[in-house]
């Protein structure tokens, strides 16, 4: 897996060991996923449920999972038993979903607030215009069960390296302003969870500390 050593290598060259690295583990093997565990590798990413599921049913129990798909409530009660981050909530619905799954078995959940900054339609997330009002909203909840632990984002998949910069640079001043505020306890603003492979040198240079890489680790996906 020198794909990932070079990655890691890479990432300690920068000085930034503070760095995340989520490997997006999303239609490889659980084989695949072995080698890079082998490798030191322990978190890895998710964006379907099902699959979630099937590869923590066969892979070691150190693995931390991290769910960065779009999840529909009806589903957090598959995932909350062992999920270690939720990636892409963008709604209180959701939010009071998983508090109360987490609280039916007596643990926290550790959540991201996704945030919509690409201006593509697909890509679901609060509009960052937004995100200052749902986070007051979302403290008012009170919710004992999740920790609000910070904002995931996905720029435009464009090749155009200032309009996804910028895209990033936003997100990470919504960051600051967010982690500045004294928040009751259920929400600590640590990680801002931004870029994947194609960009994630620039997320880091925006200030991310979590990025989520699959096809630079894995190579190209089979789908
Ligand atoms: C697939 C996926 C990634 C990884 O994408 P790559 O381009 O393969 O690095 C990151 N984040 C999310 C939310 C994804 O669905």
């Amino acid at each position: 897996m020198s794909e990932l050593i070079s990655l890691i290598d890479e990432l300690k060259a920068l000085g930034e060991n503070k760095i995340n690295l989520v490997a997006i583990s999303k239609t490889q093997s659980p084989e695949r996923v072995m080698e890079l565990y082998n490798e030191g590798q322990l978190d890895f990413g998710e964006n379907k449920v099902q699959d979630l599921i099937q590869k923590q049913i066969q892979l070691p129990k150190d693995i931390k999972w991290h769910f960065v798909g779009h999840l529909q409530r009806n589903k957090v009660k598959y995932i909350a038993p062992f999920v270690h981050l939720i990636h892409a909530v963008d709604s209180l619905k959701l939010a009071r979903e998983i508090d109360k799954q987490a609280q039916k078995l007596g643990k926290l959940i550790s959540i991201l607030i996704q945030a919509h900054i690409a201006d593509e339609d697909s890509k679901f997330g609060i509009d960052v215009d937004d995100l200052p009002a749902f986070f007051d909203d979302l403290e008012s909840q009170e919710f004992q069960n999740i920790d609000v632990l910070g904002l995931m984002g996905m720029a435009t998949n464009s090749r155009d390296v200032e309009k996804v910069k910028g895209e990033f640079d936003g997100l990470a001043g919504h960051f600051e302003t967010l982690r500045g505020k004294s928040w009751k306890s259920n929400i600590k603003m640590e990680y801002l969870s931004m870029g994947m492979s194609s960009d994630y040198n620039i997320a880091i240079d925006s200030g991310s500390n979590m990025i989520r890489v699959g096809t630079k680790l894995f190579g190209a996906r089979k789908i």
